[in-house]
């Protein structure tokens, strides 16, 4: 490079001492870049000889401005993370302090579809709710003379029984609007959210007023205070106060009707159950025979059912379903209908979908085993002391058929017609039900013998061991005597006295309860055997016919029993030797 500055080619020459090297522009126009390492000097000076215009570039100015970029970008990188950050953590202080403002699921006027032709067999309910739908059509009729219209209704009752349904219809009868929430969703994991959402809703509701607000499951907020292991729940207890203070707080005949329903109505605080607050109080229970026809009529307008069906029959059928429960009957039955491609709800897909919903799904039947024979004679135990014992239910049908979860046949009875519409029950009902219940048990040991009886019968002894204990402390259907000595059956409360849930009796009585439930169960199970061991040929006979065809109907096992029946009346003493079997235990 030296020579060709000397040769007079370079045209300029630029220094950049930083990064130690020469920019050479030479005259035919080319450039290049020359390391410089210790001979900075000797260019300089050749450069000034030759004339060549030499300038030095100062790299000072440039570095620093680098730095300066890289470092501003850092501190925008910081900002920007910070302010991501805080709008992040805005979001979250939003949803909670601003209380997600509540949102009741409201319904325009007029549009909640339900009328109260779509609730059944709740009679007393219905009418008294009939008359909330007048207070909110006109109010004039009562405020002219003078009275008070109630602010609140709390309808009470087991799941499933109809309480949103019957709510729905009276805004839907009213044409009001519809304001619906669960308790549960006032409360929130930060204290004072249940309290505006409280405020918020009842806020709402007056805009809208006349109208009706729900509450689902109240006792989740209306807990008694001050109650529960190591002291109340403030923001339950909080919410319960706001609740009681917008009670309050909206005028009388202001045109909002608060509904509330729940299922522990003996938990709610005592404050919520006063004049002015939930003045009346409605009990929807599960329905009765009657009841259970109509509901099933209510969902059966919807689909198609055969003409065969009998819906009577059906409410027979199903004690202690809901309504809920119903509904969910006929729709499993509208879902196997279409699965299998026929046009109408059928008898036997009913049945199929009522054994779906109690007892589990079908599975495979067993082989012939010796296992499938002892599951035989367990049910024929059972059917044929339903058959034999007098106030016994009714025998539905007996089955091998298996279901999911281990149950390899059953025996489904059908209760009385008389029981179920009085919901009396005797103590000779009872007694029946333990001997009955003793049947799988009592049909393997006269079969099998003390040393072969199996776990099979373990559901059973669990129930006689139930109804056993509520004949005798509940019932006082014992020795024990009339007395009361458990509370209604309602478990241990974890909320209010969870420490009196203690028994109220003394050891010794304790003791003798034992005994007395013990006893009942060895009477059943004496007797049971007494009834099969004289019908082992019987017995037998129905085993064979029960693994040949797998399903029995009641019918035809009672024509098979009586049959043997009457040919055994001719034939010996032995009947004579079971009557009195049956006399000795009526002194029980
Ligand atoms: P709850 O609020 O008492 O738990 P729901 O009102 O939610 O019960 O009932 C659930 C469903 O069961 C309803 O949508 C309806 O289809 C059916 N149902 C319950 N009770 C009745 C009844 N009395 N008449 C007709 N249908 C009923």
């Amino acid at each position: 490079m030296l020579r060709d500055i000397g040769a007079g080619r370079v045209k300029e020459l630029e220094l950049s001492p930083q990064q130690r090297e020469v920019r050479v522009q030479f005259k035919d126009g080319r450039t290049a870049r020359v390391p410089v390492f210790t001979n900075e000097q000797q260019v300089l000076r050749r450069a000034e000889k030759a004339g060549v215009p030499l300038s030095v570039r100062d790299d000072r100015a440039e570095a620093a401005s680098a730095a300066l970029v890289s470092n501003g970008l850092l501190v925008l990188l910081l900002i920007a993370g910070l302010v991501l950050l805080l709008r992040r953590s805005a979001q979250v202080a939003s949803r909670t302090l601003g209380f997600g403002s509540s949102k009741p699921r409201l319904q325009a006027e007029g549009s909640v579809p339900v009328r109260f032709e779509d609730v059944a067999g709740i009679g007393e309910a219905k009418e008294e709710l009939q008359e909330v739908v007048t207070f909110l059509r006109s109010p004039d009729q009562y405020t002219a003379v003078g009275a008070r219209i109630p602010k609140g209704v709390l309808l009470v009752g087991p799941p499933g029984t109809g309480k949103t349904l019957l709510a729905r219809a009276i805004a839907g009868e009213a044409g009001v609007p519809f304001f619906s929430m669960a308790a549960s969703e006032f409360v929130e994991m930060f204290v004072g959210v249940g309290a505006s959402r409280v405020r918020d809703l009842f806020r709402q509701a007056k805009a809208k007023a006349p109208c009706i607000i729900f509450i689902d499951e109240i006792d989740a907020v209306g807990r008694q205070r001050g109650a529960g292991i190591g002291g109340g729940n403030d923001e339950r207890e909080q919410t319960l106060n706001q609740l009681l203070t917008e009670m309050d707080g909206f005028a009388d005949n202001s045109g909002v009707i608060l509904l509330a329903a729940t299922n522990r109505p003996d938990v709610l605080d005592a404050a919520l159950m006063r004049p002015g607050r939930f003045d009346r109080r409605i009990s929807v229970d599960l329905p009765d025979r009657l009841g259970r026809e109509a509901i099933l009529a209510v969902h059966a307008r919807s689909r198609p059912l055969a003409d065969s069906v009998s819906l009577a029959d059906w409410a027979c059928r199903t004690p202690g379903f809901s309504g809920a429960d119903l509904a969910n009957l006929l729709n499993e039955a509208a879902i196997l209908t279409a699965r299998r491609q026929q046009s109408s709800i059928d008898e036997s897909t009913l049945n199929d979908a009522l054994e779906r919903i109690t007892m589990g799904l079908a599975v495979a039947p067993l082989q012939d085993s010796a296992k499938k024979r002892l599951i035989a004679y367990h049910e024929v135990g059972h059917a044929l002391l339903t058959t034999l014992v007098p106030h016994a239910d009714r025998l539905d049908k007996v089955t091998l058929l298996p279901r999911a979860g281990g149950v390899g046949g059953f025996a489904r009875t059908m209760p009385d017609e008389e029981v179920l519409d009085s919901g009396l029950i005797s103590k000779a009902y009872l007694r029946a039900r333990l001997v009955v219940a003793m049947g799988g048990r009592a049909a393997e040991l006269v079969v099998f013998g003390a040393a072969e009886v199996t776990q099979g019968a373990a559901g059973d002894l669990q129930l006689v061991a139930r109804i056993a204990r509520e004949m005798v402390t509940r019932y006082g259907f014992s020795d024990l005597g009339p007395q009361a000595l458990d509370g209604d059956g309602s478990e241990v409360f974890l909320g209010r006295d969870w420490l009196r849930a203690q028994p109220h009796y003394s050891e010794d009585t304790g003791r003798r309860i034992d005994a007395q439930v013990r006893q009942l169960a060895r009477l059943a199970q004496d007797e049971a055997v007494a009834l099969l061991a004289p019908r082992r040929a019987l017995m037998d006979t129905l085993v064979d016919l029960l693994i040949a065809e797998e399903t029995l109907d009641g019918e035809r096992f009672r024509g098979l029993v009586n049959a043997d029946d009457q040919a055994a009346l001719g034939s010996t003493g032995q009947v004579a030797a079971e009557a009195d079997v049956e006399t000795a235990q009526v002194g029980v």
